[in-house]
């Protein structure tokens, strides 16, 4: 397979807001892998990316290093991004990809590599991104976070990663993007809820169902005040600061008017 030299990412721009949520969804679990798509325009020019926004996918496997994304959700996606781009009146589209790696290096692994080369294989400029999350080194308790922003290189019959350079950028007013932080405490309630279902059935003993009932409980509680209520609290503190910077901007607006009118 030939790889084409010449068209690969040099560089990738992230939206603050977009990184934020990556990270929480990332931290939302630390047992299995989640991934999401990437959307955002790309200057195919200057062979950079402008990560926009985010579409988190639900899990249909949930082994570890299992991340495949069907065609099904890659063409909901790209539905979804060329609504976004009507709303923005920008060219937005789907241009990577995300997953996490909790307690594991934040290197792609060779399903990662592989999976990144057949992606690139239809968009030379697709990006993959990689956040490992629930690291923690020797005696220290603090958990810190890694991202690596890669693309494959195929040498002969073997694959090998290109880092891409990337840098996080304060969001602009106008494309503030907390739909996607919205939908995740219910994308993780569906997942939970289907897989507890598919491991009922009908001829389990009624202490067996109860008990399986309870393990539903138990994990639909974690999502809630792991998840839910902390979103919940972090955008109540968004909308105070928010309502706070229209204040100070109503201030200004009607202090330039008053000096125009001197
Ligand atoms: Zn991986």
């Amino acid at each position: 397979m030939a790889d084409n030299k010449g068209d690969f990412l040099r560089y990738a721009v992230m939206d603050a807001d977009v990184y934020a949520m990556c990270v929480q969804h990332a931290l939302s679990t630390e047992k299995e892998e989640i991934m999401g798509l990437l959307i955002g325009e790309v200057d195919t020019i200057h062979k950079r990316s402008y990560i926009k926004s985010t579409m988190i996918l639900t899990r249909s496997d949930k082994k570890p290093d299992r991340v495949e994304i069907s065609p099904e959700q890659i063409c909901t996606a790209s539905s979804y991004a060329d609504k976004l781009a009507e709303r923005m009146k920008r060219p937005w589209r789907v241009l990577g990809w995300y997953h996490s790696h909790p307690h594991i290096t934040v290197w792609p692994s060779i399903v990662d590599l592989r999976t990144q080369a057949t992606y690139q294989m239809m968009d030379p400029f697709f990006v993959g991104l990689i956040f490992s999350v629930y690291q923690t080194s020797g005696n220290s308790m603090n958990n810190s976070v890694y991202i690596c922003c890669f693309q494959t290189v195929r040498n002969g019959s073997s694959c090998d990663k290109r880092c891409v350079n990337l840098e996080i950028a304060p969001s602009s007013l106008k494309s503030y993007n907390l739909e996607g932080s919205i939908k995740l405490p219910k994308i993780l309630y569906e997942e939970e809820v289907k897989s507890h279902d598919e491991q009922t059935s009908e001829d389990m003993d009624n202490l067996t169902r109860l008990y399986n009932e309870s393990i539903k409980t138990v994990e639909l509680v974690h999502i809630v005040s792991y998840v839910a209520k902390p979103l919940a609290i972090d955008l109540e503190e968004r909308l105070n600061i928010t309502k706070k910077r229209i204040a100070e901007l109503e201030k200004l607006k009607r202090r330039l008017i008053a000096q125009k009118n001197q």
